[in-house]
């Protein structure tokens, strides 16, 4: 009897144990993995926490998706295997955050206008970070103006 009981907490530990190894290996490197790389991006718009707590966030699909570098970009999509194809609708390049902002042809009226009221001060392009701290609703207004994909 003792023994049975040593041999079955031995083979739940060993279970567990290499379970739990197995999950770690998977899922929370994977979760790590891809969390950083979203902080990361994020971080080129919001280098300090502060800034962030600032300013009053309306998060918006299209805005949350340029900002974090998640959602309806091509070439998230096809990261992770929903889409075939991360080329732009414009055909010119694959669909990135840094070519919705600063080149894609298919958002020059959105970000003329964005342009226009922050050209100024400022020579174009202007960084990431200035973009969504100097210029939010500007920013914010070009992101939810613009059409990204068609669902
Ligand atoms: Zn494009």
């Amino acid at each position: 009897m003792h023994q049975h009981t040593y041999i079955y907490t031995h083979i739940i530990h060993t279970y567990i144990h290499t379970h739990i190894r197995t999950y770690i290996h998977t899922h929370i490197r994977t979760y790590i993995h891809t969390h950083i790389r979203t902080y990361i991006h994020t971080y080129i718009f919001f280098p300090n926490i502060e800034d962030r707590l600032k300013l009053r966030i309306n998060p918006t699909p299209n805005f949350t998706a340029i900002v974090t570098g998640h959602g309806n970009i091509k070439t998230y999509l096809h990261k992770f295997k929903i889409i075939e194809n991360p080329t732009c609708p414009c055909n010119k390049e694959d669909q990135t955050v840094d070519h919705t902002i600063y080149s894609c042809k298919l958002h020059e009226q959105e970000r003329d206008r964005m342009k226009a009221s922050i050209i100024k001060p400022e020579h174009w392009p202007v960084s990431k970070h200035k973009l969504v701290q100097k210029y939010y609703n500007n920013f914010k207004q070009f992101t939810d103006n613009i059409v990204l994909n068609k669902e």
